[in-house]
C-alpha cells in the first residue's frame, strides 16, 4: 500500500476513497487561493525552472539530494501525481460527479499549443471557472472550460490514450483528487520531472504482465511505453516481449496497444487484475 493509500484511503486505494472528492474540502482557503494561483504559480514557475533543473541534470546526471528532498515534499502536499489506468479512471469519474475539460498547461507552456486533454474534477464547474485564472492561456477568465458527462470524458481519454497519452491523476493541495491529466513523456512538466529521479508523480497500483504464449514479439508494446520497461529477447528463437516490473508505472498503454491481448494488468499491492484476464502468465523479470 503507498503511502496516500495508508494516509489518505481509509483502507482503499486512495483514489477510490469519496472523501477526496468531497465539496467541503473546497472551503478550505489555501486549497482555494491554490487552485487561484496554480497556472501561472505551479505550472508556468514549474515549467521555467525545468529548463535549468535539465541543464544541472544533463552535467551532472542528478540533481542535489537537498533540492529532490524538497521539491518532493512540497509536491507531496500541494500538487502530487499518480498513473492511473483508463479502468480505474473510470471509478473516478463517477466519484467526481462533475468533469470540465480545459486545454492542458503543460503543453502550453513548452510550446503555446493548445490541446484539450485536462479535465478538472470534482468542485463545480462554476466553481472552476471562478477559481482558475484563465488569463495563462491568453483567454478571458470564464472562456476555455467545457462541461461534459462522465461517458463524455471517458471516450475522449480512451481516443487519448489510443494517440500514446498515459492518465495521471493530480492532487490540487492533497489530499483532494482536482485533476485528470493525459501525458506524454514530451510535454508533460511531471513526467519531465520524473526523468530527473524527482518522483513527484508515483507508480501506478499495477503492473503488466505478458502471456508468453499469446505474444508474437510485434514490439508494439515496446514503442509505446514511456516508461522503458518493456525490451524483447529472443526465446527458444523468436522475440518475445519482457516486461521490467521495477520499472513499470502500471499505465496500461500496452495492453490497449497490443494487437495480440498478450499483456494484462495485475495488482502490485492492494488491488486485483483489472485488464485482459487471461490465464496465469509470469514473463516479467
Ligand atoms: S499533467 Fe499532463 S495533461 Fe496535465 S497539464 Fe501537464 S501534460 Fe497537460
Ligand atoms: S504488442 Fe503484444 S504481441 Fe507485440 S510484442 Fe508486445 S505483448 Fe507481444
Ligand atoms: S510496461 Fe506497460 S503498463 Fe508498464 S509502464 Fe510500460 S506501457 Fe505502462
Amino acid at each position: 500500500m503507498c503511502e496516500l493509500c495508508t494516509k489518505h484511503g481509509d483502507g482503499k486505494i486512495w483514489y477510490k476513497n469519496a472523501k477526496n472528492y468531497a465539496n467541503d474540502l473546497v472551503s478550505d482557503l489555501r486549497r482555494r487561493q491554490y487552485v487561484q494561483n496554480f497556472l501561472e504559480g505551479t505550472i508556468g514557475e514549474g515549467m521555467s525552472s525545468l529548463g535549468r533543473l535539465e541543464t544541472i541534470f544533463g552535467k551532472k546526471k542528478k540533481l542535489p539530494d537537498r533540492l529532490v528532498s524538497a521539491m518532493v515534499t512540497k509536491a507531496k502536499e500541494e500538487h502530487f501525481g499518480q498513473v492511473v489506468p483508463i479502468e480505474d479512471i473510470r471509478t473516478i469519474i463517477e466519484k467526481a460527479a462533475t468533469v470540465v475539460r480545459m486545454p492542458c498547461a503543460c503543453r502550453w507552456a513548452a510550446d503555446r499549443k493548445e490541446k484539450r486533454c485536462c479535465y478538472s474534477v470534482s468542485y463545480s464547474p462554476e466553481t472552476w471557472h471562478d477559481n482558475l485564472n484563465m488569463s495563462y492561456f491568453g483567454k478571458a477568465s470564464n472562456e476555455g472550460f467545457e462541461t461534459l458527462t462522465g461517458n463524455e470524458a471517458i471516450a475522449q481519454m480512451e481516443s487519448l490514450e489510443e494517440e500514446g497519452a498515459i492518465h495521471t491523476i493530480w492532487t490540487m493541495v492533497t489530499p483532494f483528487i482536482g485533476a485528470i491529466c493525459n501525458c506524454t513523456s514530451h510535454d508533460c512538466l511531471g513526467l519531465r520531472t520524473l526523468a530527473m529521479h524527482v518522483e513527484t508523480l508515483s507508480k501506478g497500483e499495477y503492473v503488466a504482465q505478458i502471456d508468453p504464449e499469446l505474444c508474437n514479439g510485434c514490439g508494439g508494446c515496446e514503442s509505446v511505453c514511456q516508461f522503458d520497461a518493456i525490451s524483447r529477447q529472443v526465446v527458444s528463437g523468436d522475440p518475445i516481449a519482457v516486461v521490467n516490473r521495477s520499472k513499470c508505472y502500471g499505465c496500461g498503454l500496452c495492453c490497449s496497444h497490443c494487437p495480440q491481448g498478450a499483456m494484462r494488468l495485475v495488482g502490485n499491492s492492494v488491488v486485483d487484475m483489472v485488464r485482459n484476464p487471461i490465464k496465469s502468465a509470469t514473463h516479467s523479470i
